[in-house]
């Protein structure tokens, strides 16, 4: 089913998601709804907060085109789409700065620094815990979703300057969210 993307100024996309305890049925429908809506929307990443739940729970599926040549092989070990339940950022390496866009925040863009490389362990949806590595876009992506179940937005991560230059388009999707 697809799920309507939560957008910026609702007040669930501020919630610190709640670790899963066990991967129920009720789990892996959220996980099949969330890559559903994923799609339909066109992203390449999807926390629960935008689709109104707060299990800490992301889909990623960052298309191996997409990526940076250099980076390309590297993350060739990941499958996509990549399921991470409870995850957490054990290391980072090195900095990348790229544009950056998130579902909540449509038509809205900034360069934004990340780390280039992370390491992070979660649990799959056959319940076990894993860790992988990732660098360029995929590392991106990932602690961008991991922000989201923290209730971290990419507004917060825009200087003042980048957010003067969309207050706009902020306060229009503000009171959007207030109308419901
Ligand atoms: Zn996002």
């Amino acid at each position: 089913m697809i799920l309507p993307v939560v957008t910026f100024g609702h007040e669930i996309l501020r919630q610190k998601a709640v670790p899963v305890a066990e991967i129920t049925d009720t789990v892996r429908q959220l996980v099949r709804d969330m890559l559903e809506s994923m799609y339909a929307a066109k992203g390449v990443g999807l926390a629960s907060e935008q689709v109104g739940r707060t299990e800490s729970v992301c889909v990623i599926d960052v298309p191996r085109d997409a990526e940076k040549e250099a980076c390309r092989e590297e993350n060739a070990a990941v499958a996509m789409p990549l399921v991470l339940i409870n995850p957490e950022i054990t290391a980072t390496e090195g900095k990348q700065r790229n544009e950056e866009g998130c579902l909540s925040f449509p038509e809205i863009g900034a360069p934004i620094t990340r780390a280039d490389k992370v390491t992070v362990s979660y649990t799959g949806l056959d319940g076990a815990r894993q860790t992988l590595s990732a660098r360029g876009l995929l590392s991106r992506a990932i602690q961008h979703e991991i922000d989201h179940l923290n209730g971290i937005l990419l507004v917060d991560k825009m200087s003042a300057m980048q957010k003067m230059s969309v207050a706009g388009q902020l306060k229009r999707l503000q009171k959007e969210a207030r109308q419901g």
